[in-house]
């Protein structure tokens, strides 16, 4: 736990932006600590473990849970009656489902579509061409708030090469007149914030190493 970056990065960044602390992979303990400083938003990236989490912690209402990770199909049930916000919507297809189920769950969660801006292989998300073509489709969905954008971009760039990527992220954002993206974790948040990020997300650089 590294209080002092927390603190530290709490001061540093403009009102226009939140910090989600990303808690997967750290215990309930370190939850409790930032928590009892303030911080109200978590991410998580397993639905298994952030229920559970979720499930210790429930008297703690003020706590917002965010998903985060890769979003198997036969769990969106679950991550919809369990997380406020969802980040990591990838694909056309989980949308309508997510849209499908809220609808039946009576729920409404903030999403951010996650959008691939580079070709790396492991990162997952729309491709920019089909969610501009899709827009008015995807726009329609009922009970699912379409807020923003999110990206993750390669490990082991330049600040240059983030940037230029977290800037392409904000100019499709404003092309949708969508307020957020989300966008900056700990090797890249800096870049992120002067790129227009309004959520950056912080695990690492706050909690310290992840037990695995
Ligand atoms: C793990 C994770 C983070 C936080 O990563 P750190 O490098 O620990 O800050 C942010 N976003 C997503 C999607 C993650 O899976």
């Amino acid at each position: 736990m590294n209080i002092s970056n927390y603190l530290k990065i709490k001061n540093l960044i403009p009102s226009t932006v939140n910090l989600l602390a990303v808690s997967k992979g750290f215990k309930i303990q370190e939850i409790q600590i930032i928590n009892n400083l303030g911080q109200n938003d978590f991410g998580e990236s397993k639905f298994q473990e952030g229920f559970q989490k979720q499930l210790i912690l429930k008297d703690l209402e003020e706590i917002n849970w965010h998903f985060i990770g890769r979003i198997q199909s036969n769990k969106i049930r679950k991550i919809v009656q369990n997380f406020k916000y969802i980040h990591s919507v990838d694909s056309y297809e989980k949308l309508e489902k997510i849209s499908n189920v809220s609808l039946e769950e009576m729920k409404n969660p903030s999403i951010m579509l996650q959008v691939k801006l580079s070709k790396d292989p492991n990162k997952a998300g729309f491709d920019p061409k089909l969610l501009i073509d899709k827009w008015l489709e995807i726009k329609e969905f009922k009970n699912v708030s379409i807020t923003g954008l999110m990206t993750i971009n390669p490990k082991g760039l330049s600040s240059h090469e983030n940037t230029a990527l977290f800037k392409k992220c904000r100019s499709l954002a404003d092309s949708l007149k969508l307020p957020d993206c989300s966008m900056g974790m700990s090797e890249d948040w800096e870049e992120a914030i002067d790129s227009g990020a309004t959520w950056i997300r912080l695990g690492s650089i706050i909690f310290g190493n992840r037990i695995k």
